[in-house]
């Protein structure tokens, strides 16, 4: 497995979570790629993963900024991210 290091920090401590990694240091998340997904998800699509990050913007509120960026991360122009960001 390769060793992963975080882009704003330089931190190599990270934990994990469904579809993420977490920087144990600045708390930056990273999108997992998808050879690093469970078996059951190593076929998904960017488009998936940018349709569910939408889901879950709408399910958790709370967070929704976060997984925004996310999605501009992969998809720059996306337009209904861009909305739970400017919010
Ligand atoms: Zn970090």
């Amino acid at each position: 497995m390769r060793i992963f290091v975080c882009e704003r920090c330089g931190g190599n401590d990270f934990r994990q979570e469904k579809g993420f990694r977490t920087c144990q240091y600045c708390n930056t998340s990273y999108v997992l790629t998808a050879e690093e997904m469970p078996q059951k998800l190593s076929n998904i699509s960017l488009n998936d993963d940018i349709k569910s990050l939408l889901n879950k913007c709408k399910n958790d509120p709370t967070n929704a900024r976060r997984y925004a960026s996310l999605v501009l991360d992969i998809d720059p122009t996306n337009s209904e991210a861009r909305r739970f960001l400017n919010r």
